[in-house]
């Protein structure tokens, strides 16, 4: 957001909004020939359920491949891609690769239960989104019940009713929904409860200092409790070391995801892993 200075209501930048600005112009314009260049990759990570250690899913996770070889993680050029628009492109083609790799897993008799992939808020601003994501997973011969669409807290900052209302068709449709990062955003704890949401996904963050620190601890409890109370599936993010796991599995944490079971990796490693 612009600052307003003084009367008259002029409009100026100041010298981190034009970074900001700049950064985002840069990104988008390199991100347009990623895209013709076909540089976009698709990463998946396993999730896996801690009763008894089988894969209940995988998560898609963007990565973009220069020319060079080297990665560039989405967190550099994921919000310039909400910025521009693009992300509605992208959206719809990791959903798209997602639906192919789980399709052919099927195909080849390879169990993935589902698939998760993140939808960025700038995604569901989209009209078309519900017929786009609808038409997707039927086209590659899928149920949307296969399909889990993460989103973040953020959301429902947005338009609460619009994007409740988005929610609910979508669950209608089959989709599954999972909120990511939580306990890092704004909202009230109470949306969970109004919100159609079949699982919480526990930020990595409390999950990091599990071992250490007690109110990390605490948090992860109470998301856990919550999740149990109101039906929800509850996973926990970057599980590294197997002493986590075991705190997460004595709270009733009901699945985990981290570098503990695998790295994410590029989509055709997963039937190998599988
Ligand atoms: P996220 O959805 O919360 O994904 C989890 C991130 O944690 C991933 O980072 C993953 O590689 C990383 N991670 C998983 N296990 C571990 C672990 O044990 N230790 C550590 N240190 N990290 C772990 P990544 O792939 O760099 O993605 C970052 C974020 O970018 C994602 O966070 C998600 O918000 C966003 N993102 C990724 N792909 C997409 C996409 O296709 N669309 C949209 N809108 N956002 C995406
Ligand atoms: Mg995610
Ligand atoms: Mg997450
Ligand atoms: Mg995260």
């Amino acid at each position: 957001t612009a600052k307003r200075s003084g009367r008259g209501g002029i409009v100026a930048f100041d010298q981190s909004m034009q970074d900001r600005l700049r950064e985002t112009l840069t990104v988008s314009r390199l991100l347009r020939g990623a895209l013709e260049r076909d540089e976009l990759m698709l990463y998946v990570q396993p999730q896996i359920r801690l009763r008894d250690g089988r894969t209940s899913g995988a998560e898609a996770l963007l990565r973009w491949r220069l020319p060079d070889g080297s990665m560039i993680p989405p967190a550099t050029f994921i919000r310039a891609a909400e910025h521009s628009g693009q992300i509605v492109e992208i959206g719809a083609w990791v959903l798209a690769k997602a639906c192919a790799l789980l399709a052919g897993l099927t195909d080849r008799g390879i169990a993935c239960p589902r698939m998760a992939v993140n939808v960025s808020p700038r995604q569901f601003r989209d009209p078309d989104f519900v017929r786009m994501a609808i038409g997707t997973v039927r086209r590659a011969g899928l149920s949307p019940s296969a399909i889990e669409l993460e989103i973040t807290e953020s959301l429902l900052l947005d338009d609460r009713e619009a994007m409740t209302g988005l929610l609910h068709d979508l669950r209608s449709e089959g989709f599954r929904i999972a909120v990511d990062d939580f306990g890092t955003g704004y909202s009230s704890l109470s949306y969970l409860q109004r919100l159609p949401v079949d699982c919480v996904k526990i930020d990595r963050s409390f999950v990091k200092s599990l071992e250490s620190d007690r109110s990390a601890r605490t948090i992860a409890a109470c998301i856990t409790r919550l999740g149990q109370e109101l039906g929800l599936t509850t996973l926990a993010e970057g599980v590294e070391t197997r002493e986590q796991e075991a705190i997460l599995r004595d709270l009733g944490c009901d699945e985990a995801q981290g570098f503990l079971y695998a790295a994410p990796m590029p989509a055709p490693a997963l039937a190998d892993w599988l």
